[in-house]
């Protein structure tokens, strides 16, 4: 199933995308529940339930303006840096640099607040009085279904949802300048996702492939076979001593092709769109304002 949050007639709801991906079929919820996004939903199938009836008719995708499939996850999402051998290469020198003697040991795991999230094709906002520095980072992000504590690597994957593409945006000098990295990772809309939530049972996150572009022109561009540490590895590192529940989000970072790492480097500016594609999931893209 490729779930989605979408918007029609000033009214939020969620909804199941048709195979050829051009009509949705509103499912009942309550308001309150719809205004969460597919976050309800992950929870009550993560314990065991069913899907809710259609609301009513199926109504072409065009029609509607999709929102993240989770507009506001229920907490920070997990996101994971220095993930693909290429990315770690190409910022040995700045982001990774007191990383570098510690790799392939442990991830490095940082958080983004979920009120920096917005939809796959809103508008990101550049916040130019106090970056001069703005980066894309395109990425699979794993949706947690069912929850759970210390959650062994051989396991994992049962406890995953679905996926969804995000775009980790960046303020490279902010995140350089406070050591935690969290506050360059979450200014307000610096975490367009969607299109939707696509089901594991129907996707395999491991073996797929995240590129993107800039106005056009192809950035990035990887397997996620070549993650250094791969999505159960992830999983279990996140669950240790942490309980994990429905609808958490892990961004599992983002291959070689960012601006910092090109010389001399390319921030994105007001007016550049940026777009994120992940083969079999969909894409996002977004105008940097
Ligand atoms: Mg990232």
């Amino acid at each position: 199933m490729r779930i989605a949050t979408f918007t029609s007639n000033g009214d939020r709801k969620v909804g199941l995308v048709s195979a050829d991906g051009k009509t949705i079929t509103p499912l009942q919820l309550t308001q309150l529940q719809a205004d969460s996004g597919a976050l309800t939903l992950i929870e009550s199938l993560a314990e065991g339930g069913s899907l809710p009836e259609a609301s009513g008719p199926a109504v072409k995708l065009a029609d509607v303006v999709l929102d993240a499939p989770l507009p506001k996850p229920r907490r920070n999402l997990w996101c994971v840096g220095r993930n693909y051998h290429a990315h770690a290469k190409e910022l040995s020198a700045s982001v990774f640099k007191d990383n570098a003697a510690k790799t392939d040991e442990w991830p490095i795991v940082f958080t983004k607040v979920p009120e920096c999230v917005v939809g796959p094709y809103d508008d990101v906002l550049v916040p130019s009085e106090v970056s001069t520095q703005i980066d894309y980072e395109a990425e699979l992000a794993v949706v947690i279904g069912k929850g759970g504590k210390n959650i062994a690597r051989a396991v994992a994957m049962s406890h995953v949802f679905g996926y969804t593409v995000v775009n980790d945006v960046t303020a490279r000098d902010v995140q350089m300048r406070h050591g935690q990295w969290d506050m360059g990772k979450s200014f307000d809309t610096f975490c367009p996702m969607g299109p939707w939530i696509i089901t594991a049972d129907e996707f395999d996150g491991t073996k797929t492939r995240v590129r993107c572009w800039v106005n056009g022109e192809m950035r990035q561009d990887g397997p996620t076979e070549n993650m250094i540490f791969d999505i159960p590895t992830l999983i279990e590192t996140v669950s240790r001593g942490i309980t994990l529940y429905p609808g958490d989000v892990i961004a599992t970072g983002t291959p070689a092709g960012v601006g910092m790492g090109m010389s001399p480097p390319r921030y994105l500016r007001a007016g550049d769109v940026v777009r994120v594609e992940i083969d079999r999931l969909g894409t996002i893209e977004n105008k940097f304002v």
